[in-house]
């Protein structure tokens, strides 16, 4: 079977833009002629999916609340629609070549899908099964059904698979893929940044800028503290809204901002689309999870721009990131550390320059979605 032809159906919990959402919008769309992507919750990420011509469907109108403390089986139980929505999920798997889980509860109505409708099920693992992300339950439950029902793991980095392993998932069922990006997204005209500098008032001192959900892990509170200890002209955006309820987080560090007099300092440009514009317009990018992250999309799409990045030396940033060669890494949760590796870099401008244009084509090379999706396609031949 020619690979665009294999007919999948993928599975994503969210209705919001997250991480995993925006990798599954680069891997569904060569499949987008006989494939469909079906989400248990509604929001605007249908609206992206639609907007590149890829179908969906939406399993069901109710939100699951997608937290770490609370149980899988829990919050699908509470929506009381566990049955009806994986008997839904099946009846429309047993029209595609496969199932493919994007995300932890798709895993869980994906797996049940799959043993009801006979179709082999992929899980892409963009997470890390680690406590500091998954209660105990959760993590048995994503490893047991990862293990007795999927096919083939597809994890975003070294880091999720050893986890997943770590967690007791079986390292025979995985493949470490990483996300793919098209370059030429991220190449963004002089001009084009200069407006955007100018319109945001972005043109006076040294810009960081931070591109992520609002979340305690994401370590926003870490930059801001690093702030403290640079030049008044250091100024930061923070770019990228509450997306899973966090809003407590948000008060904290406007309430933050004030306490440290960083007012005129620091904007919050809540969610936005034209992150590779953003980026191109920083003279710097920080990433400061306090917490593995699993992959750092964030840091690739820095690179991808021109854009020096330092960040958190935790999970996939680790395998992004040769420190001083092609970005920075910082130990995460180290404000005082942080602050110092931003002023190094910024004192720097030369070196800045050539550590930001090795990464750039360093990252072309190694992330290209085109040789990327030849991988999946390839992984995915091979179960079905
Ligand atoms: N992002 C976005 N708009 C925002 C903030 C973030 O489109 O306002 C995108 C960002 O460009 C990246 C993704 O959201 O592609 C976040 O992915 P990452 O792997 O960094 O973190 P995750 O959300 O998966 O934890």
């Amino acid at each position: 079977m020619n690979s665009p032809s294999m007919k999948i159906l993928f599975l994503d919990q969210s209705g919001t833009p997250g991480g995993a959402e925006l990798c599954l919008l680069d891997i569904a769309k060569p499949y987008r002629e006989h494939s469909i992507v079906g989400l248990l919750a509604d929001g605007p990420f249908r609206a992206l999916l639609a907007q590149h011509e890829i179908p969906t469907t939406v399993f069901t109108t109710q939100t699951i609340n997608v937290r770490k403390e609370s149980s899988l089986l829990t919050s699908l139980r509470s929506t009381s629609q566990l049955l009806p929505l994986v008997q839904a999920v099946a009846g429309t798997a047993r029209s595609y070549d496969l199932i493919y889980a994007n995300t932890p509860k798709a895993l869980v109505i994906g797996a049940l899908a799959s043993l009801w409708s006979q179709r082999p099920l992929v899980y892409h693992l963009h997470d890390i099964i680690s406590p500091d992300h998954f209660s105990k339950i959760n993590r048995t439950v994503l490893v047991t059904l990862a293990n007795r029902v999927a096919k083939l793991v597809i994890a975003n980095s070294q880091a999720s698979q050893t986890a997943f392993v770590a967690a007791g998932g079986r390292s025979q069922l995985c493949r470490v893929v990483y996300n793919g990006f098209d370059s030429d997204r991220y190449v963004i005209a002089p001009a084009e940044t200069e407006h955007l500098r100018t319109t945001l008032a972005l043109t006076d001192g040294f810009w960081i800028g931070h591109f992520s959900r609002l979340s305690p892990w994401k370590g926003q509170h870490i930059l801001l503290k690093a702030l403290t200890l640079c030049p008044d002209d250091t100024k930061a955006i923070l770019v990228g809204d509450a997306l899973f309820g966090e809003d407590e987080y948000v008060l904290e560090l406007h309430r933050q901002v004030k306490q440290l007099g960083l007012e005129g300092r620091v904007r919050f440009l809540g969610f936005r689309s034209d992150i590779p514009q953003l980026m191109s317009a920083c003279n710097l990018v920080t990433h400061t999870s306090t917490a593995p992250e699993p992959f750092g999309r964030v840091i690739v799409e820095s690179m991808l721009c021109g854009t020096p990045v330092i960040a958190a030396a935790a999970g996939g940033a680790t395998e992004l990131i040769d420190t001083g060669e092609n970005g920075w890494l910082c130990p995460p949760g180290e404000p005082e550390i942080l602050a110092k590796v931003i002023l190094t870099c910024r004192s720097a401008p030369q070196q800045r320059q050539q550590i930001a244009q090795l990464a750039q084509e360093q990252a072309r090379d190694r992330f290209d979605i085109a040789a990327i999706n030849t991988l999946i396609a390839q992984h995915l031949q091979s179960i079905v």
